[in-house]
């Protein structure tokens, strides 16, 4: 039997474009957890809260969708890795079952026999090998994060789909990952996470905040409209980076935008999205553009100390500032106190105050006698993003804490230790 493949496809802002020729030896099998509506909904980019997408997308009833072309990839594996390489989405197909993914939804026979007639055409269109048609929750990283396609029947699928047809030969064997990936995708997907965003090893603006070292994000990505064009923004530690919708490979930072319209723009939307509101007229928001301390956490806040002493601060990423009360020509970063080799018991209760006040916006607690909280004074972290979390690994686990400037990790049971993303390569 033959099938009709129908074309229903995603937004460009949901996968990234290739020319021709693009190097496919691989297909990943996916089973949604959901049904035909949403699925096709989520899997076109149209849901903005999850950018993924799929070539092919096969129904209960047997319907096969193309959404993404062949030659384009799709964001379908998130962090993987399969035979000495990374980021398989690179040189995948991916094709998703409709399939609540819980074990007991079954997969109907007429969706069986259209991923059968499907898989056996692009195994022997790409001469695909047999160990290089996958299910995701065998590439996905860290392992166990993906259980899809789950009780689907795959062993005598494979052998159906390998039945009188030449595979390509088989690639030598790999090596597996090398422990510092594993943990650097681990570490980086969780970081995501935490600012409830989605990691995309693909998408340009991602590679780029890694590339650049613009630390870890704090919120999930947001639209605006400037000079004309429609933009996405997202917010990191160091920088707010923006792009042009469609145009993905023309990424800018706002730290370093020219005076203007989109300079203007992304500033306020950013502040705006922190839960701040920009003043151009105000001494910390003239101090924030003429320095680099990242973006507003909080807004203005006045604090009073025990000799009743009173102060305004604003806490920025990677700095906090304060003033005096109603001196606005006074402003001194906190850094001034972290770094300082004896303070007045003046600046100490005022240092202690903001310290712990950085850790309470996150709803966390300050523990100066923690060896990570300690490091992140003195490495200059910036303002803690997230409580610390538990990594998963298998064999060593780790806790992790997002900073504005690095994420910052200890192996579970030996919290002396305290490593930074940046630095595992
Ligand atoms: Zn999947």
């Amino acid at each position: 039997m033959d099938y009709t493949i129908i074309q229903y496809p995603a937004l460009p802002s949901a996968y990234s474009p290739q020319k021709p020729g693009r190097r496919i030896d691989m297909i990943v099998m996916h089973s949604t957890g959901g049904v035909k509506t949403g699925d096709l909904w989520t899997l076109s980019g149209r849901d903005r809260r999850h950018l993924v997408s799929i070539h092919y997308y096969i129904t209960k009833i047997g319907e096969i969708y193309q959404l993404v072309q062949d030659k384009d990839v799709a964001w379908h594996a998130g962090v993987s890795f399969w035979q000495g390489e990374n980021d398989v989405n690179r040189f995948s197909i991916g094709i998703e079952l409709e399939n609540l993914n819980n074990g007991r939804d079954p997969y109907p026979q007429p969706q069986i026999d259209a991923a059968l007639w499907l898989v056996r055409n692009k195994v022997q269109q790409y001469k695909i090998p047999r160990s290089r048609l996958v299910r995701h929750a065998q590439v996905a990283l860290p392992p166990g994060r993906k259980s899809d396609p789950r009780a689907f029947p795959w062993d005598s699928f494979i052998g159906q789909v390998y039945t009188d047809i030449q595979p390509g030969p088989p690639p030598p064997p790999a090596p597996p990952p090398p422990a510092n990936t594993v943990l650097r995708t681990a570490l980086i997907d969780a970081a995501y996470r935490r600012a409830r965003h989605v990691y995309h090893p693909d998408w340009a603006l991602h590679q780029f905040a890694f590339q650049q070292r613009v630390g870890p994000p704090l919120i999930p990505p947001f639209r605006f409209k400037a000079e004309g064009r429609d933009w996405v923004a997202e917010v990191y530690g160091v920088d707010a980076i923006c792009s042009p919708v469609g145009a993905w490979t023309d990424i800018r930072r706002l730290s370093q935008l020219p005076d203007g319209e989109l300079k203007n723009v992304l500033r306020s939307q950013t502040y705006q999205a922190l839960g701040a509101t920009y003043h151009s007229d105000w001494a910390f928001h003239q101090y924030a553009d003429g320095n680099p301390i990242g973006v507003p956490v909080t807004e203005t806040f006045r604090l009073t100390l025990g000799s009743g002493e009173t102060y305004t601060a604003q806490i920025f990423s990677l700095e906090t500032l304060i003033t005096p009360y109603g001196q606005w020509d006074v402003i001194f970063p906190l850094s001034n106190l972290l770094d300082a080799p004896e303070l007045e018991a003046r600046d100490v209760e005022l240092r202690d105050t903001l310290l712990t006040r950085q850790y309470q916006r996150i709803g966390a607690k300050y523990h100066p006698e923690w060896a990570m909280h300690q490091a992140a004074n003195k490495l200059g972290l910036g303002a803690p993003l997230s409580h610390q979390e538990q990594i998963e690994m298998g064999v060593q686990d780790y806790v992790a804490q997002s900073y504005a400037r690095d994420v910052a990790y200890s192996p579970v049971g030996d919290w002396g230790t305290v490593k930074l993303l940046n630095d595992l390569s």
